[in-house]
């Protein structure tokens, strides 16, 4: 379909999803991870992969040097070296290493979004434990302190309720370490997603809006189409895709959301690359968030990002313990489930909260895929301790 290699930042479930788009369409995709159990290395034996750091500037060079497009399937990258590879101009990058330096610092992707007048909840820099108090104060409790920089699920935000949870919350999110800020603490009523895709040409198209739920700041269910009204479902799309329009590259994009009791909507945050929320494009949509990845970032044209069933859900397969088989009895009870398919990612060790796998679960109507997934959600939940 297309003689270009892509190189992927990063070995994970994301990339191994990848890897599952790109071996359909025979396109070759060599991976940058660590050598042992990558779960996008596994599944791809006819590449010689880079063993390596995707923070290291020497491993990301070597892969350029052996493939014609990077992307990256994690944000946290060494963007230095992608933006000197960029300027020589030596191989492709998408999305744009201004658009990964932008979204992998919270902060200066709040102060991006907020300065393109895009929606977000009130943010402010916190350098030291003074402007913590002066946040504290102009806010007042409770409030969202966060890391700007390698955060993921919900590792690097800390709800701060009272005083004596402060010095706490500072020693968990590393004393300054690592940069904070702070949020607004948003009473939300229900978050919103939409994955986004972009050509390199620019053009852009959305996924539906979905809806997100999270178990202990990890998201745990998603359901598509999101049950809210039209014109929320509108706004949250008109949002979504203005968004993507200040950023440069191709690729698709992640976009979280906050529903306000009002209707008003906030974006939480971006990923600039497949997200969590559009694993259930695989089974439930006409062309997956990884394939038209793959096409938009080898310029090929992008598939359709519509519905072909009336409605779907996703649940995360998430570590219990370290126990394996705990973890796996909704994936036991879906195998029994009309509608449901199952993947599990290949991680060698289970720990709590490790994303191990997810379960889509497609319906011909909201009511049917309720009685479909509330089995499946509750052996999860007799499995939480
Ligand atoms: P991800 O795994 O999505 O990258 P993350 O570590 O970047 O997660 P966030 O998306 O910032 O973390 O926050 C995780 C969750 O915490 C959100 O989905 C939401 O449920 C809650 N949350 C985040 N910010 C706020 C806020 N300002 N007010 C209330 N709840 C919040
Ligand atoms: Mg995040
Ligand atoms: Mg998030």
């Amino acid at each position: 379909m297309n003689s270009k290699k892509i190189g992927v930042l990063g070995g994970g479930q994301l990339g191994r999803m990848l890897v599952e788009a790109a071996s359909r369409l025979n396109i070759s995709v060599t991976i940058l991870d660590s050598p042992v159990n990558s779960p996008a290395k596994q599944i791809q034996a006819t590449s010689t992969h880079v063993h390596g750091d995707f923070k290291d500037p020497l491993k990301i060079q070597e892969l350029a040097q052996n493939v014609d497009v990077l992307t990256i399937e994690i944000e946290h990258v060494d963007v230095e070296i992608l933006e000197k590879l960029f300027s020589k101009k030596s191989v492709e990058i998408h999305p744009h290493p201004y658009t990964i330096r932008i979204i992998q610092d919270k902060f200066l992707q709040k102060t991006h979004l907020s300065q393109n007048e895009i929606p977000v909840v009130d943010f402010i820099d916190i350098p030291d434990k003074e402007s913590l108090n002066i946040a504290i104060e102009k806010f007042s409790y409770p409030i969202m302190l966060k890391s700007k920089l390698l955060a993921y699920d919900g590792r690097g935000n800390y709800v701060i309720n009272s005083e004596d949870e402060i010095t706490d919350a500072l020693k968990t999110l590393g004393n300054f370490k690592i940069p904070l800020y702070v949020e607004r603490w948003t009473p939300f009523v229900k978050e919103l997603a939409v994955m986004v895709i972009r050509s390199v040409d620019g053009v852009i198209k959305s996924y539906p809006v979905v809806e997100t739920v999270h178990k202990e700041n990890i998201c745990h269910l998603v359901i598509v189409p999101a049950q809210v009204d039209g014109v929320i479902l509108r706004c949250a799309k008109e949002i979504a895709e203005k968004a993507i329009q200040t950023l440069k590259g191709a690729g698709i994009f992640g976009v979280e959301m906050f529903l306000m009791k009002n209707g008003q909507i906030y974006i939480n945050e971006i990923a600039p690359r497949p997200h969590n929320s559009g694993h259930y494009t695989i089974e439930a949509c006409e062309t997956s968030q990884y394939e038209n990845h793959i096409r938009s970032i080898l310029n090929m044209p992008i598939g359709s990002t519509s519905l072909k069933v009336p409605a779907a859900a996703m649940i995360n397969v998430l570590g219990k313990s370290e126990d394996i088989h705990e973890t796996l009895g909704p994936c036991v009870e879906a195998l029994t489930t009309p509608g449901a398919t199952i993947h599990l990612y290949g991680k060698k060790e289970c720990r709590k909260g490790r994303k191990m796998g997810h379960i889509t679960v497609v319906a011909d109507s909201i009511s049917q895929l309720y009685k479909r997934i509330n089995p499946i959600l509750n052996i999860d939940d007799e499995n939480d301790t």
